[in-house]
C-alpha cells in the first residue's frame, strides 16, 4: 500500500475510553504512556491540533479564533459564537461526519463537528484495555471496499496491514463435539459438512446450476426445484442461517430485508475469505489515529462530550446554534428520528451488547471471528489480536456479541436499522421534515437509517461535501 501523506506531523494521542482505568494515554509512536494533568489540552505544536481529551466531570469550548494560538474555556463561562467562527457544522464525528469535515475543510471552509461521545470515530473508534490489547469498542470492524476512490483517500491518513478476512461457523457436530467450517459457506465447508467425496458431488451439481465461483444468496438457494439442492439449502438454512438471523434480528431470514442475509451468500469457490473487495485491511494503527489524522486540520474543530442537540434548533424553520441563526451547511449525522424529537414515532433498531473477556494465554480461537450459527445466546465471538495484527504474549481479548431490541434506554446504542417497508415509511417522513430546511444534510448510517458499511459511508461523505464546496 501506499505510504500516508500526512498534513502535519502530530502526536498519536488517543483516550483509553470512559471504561479503562484511569487517565491514561496512548502514544503509538512513542511506545509510552503519560499521564496528563487534569484538564490538560493536547495538541501538536507544528499545527493547531483540536481534538483533545479531557477529563469527563470538566468540559471545554475551543475558541478557533486563532489557529496558532488556541485559547480553552470551560463552557459555563459562555460558548462558541458559531456565525462568526464558522462556515459549516458537522454533527457526529463518526466516518461520515469525519471525512465531510475534513473534505469541506480541504475546500476552505471552517468546520466546528459536535460530538456526543468523548471521543472521535464513531462506531469505529479502537482503544487500548486495561490489558494493553487493541480493542474495537463497538465490536469488529473490518476495513473493505472496491470502491478505489474512497481507499486512496482514507489512505492518506492510515497505511494499512494487509487483513484478508476469515470467519468460522461453529455448530454442534450432532456427536457431542463441535465442528467448524468457513462461512461464506462454499465449497469447503460443503465439504466439511457432508464428508470429501459426497460434498465434492454437491459441489459439482451446484457448479451445474448456478457457475463456478458464484455467490447465490440463501433465499435464492432456497427456491430451487432440484431436490438435492433443496435439501442441501435446507441444511445451509439451518446450520448457519435462521439461528444466527434469529439470534441477531429476532426474526426469520425471510422476515428480514434480503439484502442482509444477501450480505453473505453461499459462494461457489474455494476461496474462504469473508470479503472479496479489492482493497482490504486494517489501518496499521487503528482507527482512531486514522480519524486523529483526518480531523488534524487547521480548519476543523472538535468538541467531543458535547450533544448537538441541546444545542441545535430547528423550530421556527431555519437551524439556530445557541440561540443565534446559522445559514451555513448542517451535516448531521445522528439519529433522524431523534432529531426532530420522535414526532412521527421511534425509528426502530436492533442493539448490542459486547462481553469483552481479556484471557491469559497467547491465542484463543486462532481466527479473527467465529460465528456460532446454531446454538449460544451471543452471535459471535471475535479476538482483536488476529485482526490487527498485535504482538501481546500471554494475553489476548476477545468481544461476544449479543443483539437485542434497541428500546432508547440512556446509553444504548442503536446499531443496526430494521429495515422494512412499514419502517422506510416512516423515515421517510423524517426526511420530508428534514428537507424543509436547505442547509440541513442528512448523512450517515444513522440519519439515512441504512445498513451502510464504513467504505459507503466514506464515500457519501466526500460526494457531499463535493457539493458544498
Ligand atoms: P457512527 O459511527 O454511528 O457515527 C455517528 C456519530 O454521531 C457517533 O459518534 C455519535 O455519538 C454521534 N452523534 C449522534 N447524535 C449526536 C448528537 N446529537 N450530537 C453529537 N453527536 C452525535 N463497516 C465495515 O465497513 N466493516 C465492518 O467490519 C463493520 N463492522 C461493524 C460491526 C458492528 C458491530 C457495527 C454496529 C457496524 C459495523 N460496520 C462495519 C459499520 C460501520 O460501523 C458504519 O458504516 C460506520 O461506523 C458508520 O459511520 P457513521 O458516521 O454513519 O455513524
Ligand atoms: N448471517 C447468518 N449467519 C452467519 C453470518 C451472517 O445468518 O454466519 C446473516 C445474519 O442475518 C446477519 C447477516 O447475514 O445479520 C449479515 O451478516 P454480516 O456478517 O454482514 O453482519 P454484520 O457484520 O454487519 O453484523
Amino acid at each position: 500500500y501506499p505510504p500516508p501523506r500526512h498534513d502535519a506531523q502530530t502526536s498519536l494521542i488517543f483516550p483509553p475510553g470512559r471504561h479503562s482505568a484511569g487517565p491514561n494515554f496512548y502514544l503509538p509512536r512513542r511506545r509510552k504512556r503519560v499521564t496528563p494533568a487534569p484538564g490538560t489540552l493536547w495538541r501538536s505544536f507544528k499545527n493547531s491540533f483540536k481534538v483533545f481529551s479531557f477529563p469527563f466531570h470538566r468540559k471545554y469550548a475551543i475558541l478557533a479564533e486563532s489557529r496558532t494560538d488556541l485559547t480553552v474555556q470551560p463552557l459555563e463561562k459562555g460558548g462558541i459564537i458559531l456565525e462568526h467562527t464558522f462556515d459549516a457544522l458537522v454533527v457526529g464525528a463518526g466516518y461520515a461526519g469525519s471525512v465531510c469535515a475534513r473534505q469541506l475543510a480541504e475546500g476552505g471552509k471552517r468546520v466546528l463537528v459536535l460530538e456526543r461521545r468523548d471521543h472521535i470515530g464513531g462506531n469505529a473508534y479502537d482503544r487500548l484495555d486495561r490489558a494493553g490489547v487493541l480493542i474495537h469498542q463497538y465490536g469488529p470492524h473490518i476495513f473493505h471496499t472496491n470502491n478505489k476512490r474512497v481507499f486512496d483517500w482514507l489512505s492518506r491518513f492510515t497505511v494499512w496491514r494487509d487483513y484478508q478476512h476469515r470467519v468460522l461457523a461453529n455448530i454442534p457436530d450432532g456427536q457431542g463435539g463441535r465442528q467448524t467450517y468457513p462461512v461464506p459457506f462454499n465449497l469447503t465447508s460443503l465439504e466439511t459438512a457432508f464428508g470429501p467425496a459426497e460434498g465434492a458431488r454437491l459441489g459439482q451439481k451446484l457448479i451445474a446450476a448456478y457457475g463456478a465461483e458464484k455467490k447465490v444468496t440463501i433465499l435464492e438457494l432456497r427456491q430451487a426445484r432440484d431436490p438435492e439442492i433443496a435439501a442441501l439449502a435446507d441444511y445451509v438454512y439451518e446450520h448457519v442461517f435462521v439461528h444466527y438471523t434469529m439470534k441477531q434480528w429476532g426474526q426469520t431470514p425471510e422476515e428480514i430485508d434480503p439484502n442482509t442475509t444477501a450480505r453473505v451468500p453461499v459462494f461457489l469457490s474455494r476461496d474462504d475469505r469473508y470479503f472479496q473487495d479489492t482493497y482490504q485491511g486494517m489501518p496499521l494503527e487503528g482507527y482512531t489515529a486514522l480519524f486523529q489524522r483526518m480531523l488534524d486540520h487547521p480548519g476543523i474543530t472538535v468538541e467531543l462530550g458535547t450533544d448537538a442537540l441541546k444545542r441545535l434548533d430547528l423550530s421556527g424553520g431555519q437551524t439556530r446554534l445557541d440561540g443565534t441563526a446559522f445559514s451555513g451547511p448542517v451535516i448531521y449525522t445522528g439519529q433522524a428520528d431523534e432529531l426532530f424529537g420522535f414526532r412521527f414515532g421511534p425509528l426502530p433498531y436492533r442493539t448490542l451488547d459486547f462481553r469483552f473477556e481479556t484471557l491469559e494465554q497467547d491465542d484463543f480461537q486462532g481466527c479473527g471471528t467465529v460465528n456460532y450459527t446454531m446454538d449460544e445466546d451471543y452471535t459471535r465471538i471475535t479476538e482483536f489480536k488476529h485482526l490487527t495484527g498485535q504482538v501481546r504474549p500471554g494475553v489476548t481479548t476477545i468481544v461476544k456479541e449479543y443483539s437485542r431490541a434497541f428500546t432508547g434506554a440512556p446509553g444504548e446504542i442503536p446499531y443496526y436499522a430494521i429495515i422494512n417497508p412499514e419502517n422506510d415509511r416512516r423515515y421517510a417522513q423524517y426526511r420530508a421534515e428534514a428537507e424543509r430546511f436547505p442547509n440541513l444534510y442528512l448523512l450517515g448510517r444513522l440519519a439515512e437509517y441504512k445498513y451502510y458499511n464504513m467504505d459507503a459511508i466514506a464515500s457519501r461523505a466526500l460526494e457531499l461535501a463535493g457539493l458544498l464546496t
